[in-house]
């Protein structure tokens, strides 16, 4: 839970432009695969395909972990809603301003997402 009100709008207004910025990028990724695909005529060749099966796997790729992110920031959101926002979902510890201010979407601390992305053996994200 933030004490403070000018961070929790601060917080907000971090969280609802990176939505918005998200939003956008899906939409930009998503129209770049079908421009690609909407590319393809009869005459495309085995190479023609395997490139646009490339690029489409890397877009979708792409929005797919902009919608996981996508999803973090609206529980971020609703966590700043109901009050629980900056508390530690895991050790209920609260999570020190610092990280959330780098990471707004964070619902760990950082020795508890630590815990969590070694037991799964994951290595790539900090939310
Ligand atoms: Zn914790």
């Amino acid at each position: 839970m933030l004490k403070d009100p000018l961070d929790t709008a601060r917080i907000r207004r971090t969280i609802e432009r990176r939505l918005d910025t998200l939003r956008g990028e899906i939409t930009d990724k998503l129209g770049d695969a079908a421009l690609v695909t909407a590319g393809l005529d009869h005459n495309a060749d085995a190479g023609d395909l395997s490139v646009a099966a490339d690029t489409t796997t890397a877009d979708f790729a792409d929005a797919r972990r902009d919608v996981e992110e996508l999803q973090a920031g609206r529980l971020a959101l609703a966590r700043l809603e109901s009050g629980d926002y900056g508390t530690c979902v895991d050790c209920g510890q609260d999570i020190p301003p610092a990280r959330l201010l780098a990471q707004p979407f964070a619902i760990r601390c950082i020795p508890c997402q630590a815990r969590r992305e070694h037991a799964a053996g994951l290595h790539r994200s900090t939310l």
